[in-house]
């Protein structure tokens, strides 16, 4: 029994107010809070739990709708991970069939897409749908073991720990790791000496990837020796890599030229060229950017996301349920302000954004500068209408 630490969540003596000891053990006193909530609400928790049969699960169809309230745009990727996300959960209940002749593996996804398009958000969303433990981890903080930075099992210790350090609901939980492009092989030219930063971690992740029971120290690191592991089956868990992968569009290009097949400068000019060599993505373009084919194969489905242009920056300022317009608009009406954005004043917002390469994510920050002198003196009007020309955008 290690006296320094909670011995339900771990946190040691130094983070928390108080320990309590009881016979075999310390508490806390947010686990004792905790506790507390649990007993209240009849032993049972307030949330919902994930589908326990099929008619429970939504079809993909449905999922795709509640994703378009959140995400705007990005239908391609909104269908494929509409699908991956029923069919691995279809895959759950059927792991539940004692009788089944066939086994169903997991597909996790890969989504491309430059930053701020919605990877993360889409994944996020999609999580709290389906009422499942989900975690947020850069593939860049994870090193190979033996080196400084966090081990890959650091990313199951923070799936427990959204999941109460319930075992069971976190093996059932959605992972997203964040710049997966980031470990990419620094050459494609496999004769090179390891490098640690990426292949080392890529091998590492395989771990986890493949279904196996992993030690997953609670509180991430090596830094406690004397800490208990805890086991978890990766079996179920949904893992979900979103990066950027600069240059793979000229990848994708030297690829299908030397291949051209289906590739003529007719359809070039159809459609915007770049979203149409993005729709040819495909495992072999993953590899050459620097992606070991054993990791690869553990992510079958590739899917992308497509440049925001105006007028979906635009729809990202109105239409998700907690939208941007929306949000300021609520904060106004705290100190009985009616705020209101003109079209005018939106495009305008958006395409000083635009100027910072952001994406979407530099929306809030446009906004903040723009309300900067307004919620400063808030109160003062009753009514404010933001429009192109009394709006100014300090740099
Ligand atoms: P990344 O692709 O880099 O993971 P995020 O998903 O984190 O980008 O997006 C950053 C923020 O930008 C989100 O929290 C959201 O507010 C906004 N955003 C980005 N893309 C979209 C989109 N397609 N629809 C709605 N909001 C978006």
């Amino acid at each position: 029994m290690n006296s320094n630490q909670c011995s339900f969540c771990g946190r040691k003596r130094s983070e928390v107010q108080m320990l309590i000891s009881g016979q075999n053990g310390f508490i806390c006193e947010n686990c004792i809070e905790q506790a507390h909530l649990i007993v209240k609400d009849g032993g049972s928790k307030v949330e919902q739990s994930p589908a326990e049969n099929i008619d429970e699960l939504k079809k993909p169809k449905e999922i795709k709708e509640f994703l378009n309230g959140y995400v705007i745009g990005q239908d391609q990727a909104k269908k494929q991970l509409s699908i991956a996300v029923y069919n691995h959960y279809k895959r759950l209940l059927h792991a539940k069939n004692e009788n089944r002749e066939v086994e169903l593996e997991k597909s996790n996804i890969i989504m491309i897409g430059e930053t701020g398009t919605g990877k993360t958000l889409l994944a996020k969303t999609i999580a709290r749908e389906l009422n499942v433990p989900f975690c947020i981890v850069d593939a860049t903080i994870l090193t190979e073991a033996g080196y400084v930075g966090e081990d890959v099992e650091s990313i199951l210790s923070r799936l427990l720990m959204v999941a109460d350090y319930d075992v069971e609901k976190a093996e059932k939980g959605i992972v997203f790791i964040d710049e997966i492009d980031k470990i990419a092989r620094k050459s494609d030219n496999p004769s090179l000496t390891r490098d640690v930063s990426g292949e080392g971690v890529q091998q590492g992740l395989l771990k986890l990837l493949e279904g196996s029971i992993v030690n997953v120290p609670p509180q991430g690191g090596r830094k406690h020796p004397d800490q208990k592991y805890i086991q978890v089956n990766t079996q179920n868990i949904l893992f979900i890599a979103g990066g950027a992968f600069d240059g793979i569009k000229e990848i994708i290009e030297r690829r299908m030229n030397k291949q051209a097949i289906g590739f003529s400068s007719e359809k070039i000019n159809k459609v915007d060229e770049d979203d149409y060599v993005l729709t040819n993505i495909n495992a072999i373009d993953l590899r050459t950017f620097g992606l070991i084919p054993e990791l690869l194969g553990r992510f079958p489905i590739i899917t992308y996301l497509d440049k925001l242009t105006k007028e979906v920056m635009v729809r990202i300022m109105k239409e998700p349920k907690n939208s941007i317009v929306n949000q300021f608009v609520e904060l106004f009406k705290m100190d009985n302000t009616k705020l209101e954005f003109t079209d005018g004043a939106i495009e305008k917002i958006v395409e000083e954004t635009m100027e910072k390469g952001l994406g979407a994510r530099g929306l809030r920050g446009t906004t903040e500068k723009v309300l900067e002198d307004y919620m400063f003196s808030i109160g003062e009007e009753k009514e404010i209408v933001l429009t192109e020309d009394n709006i100014f955008v300090k740099k």
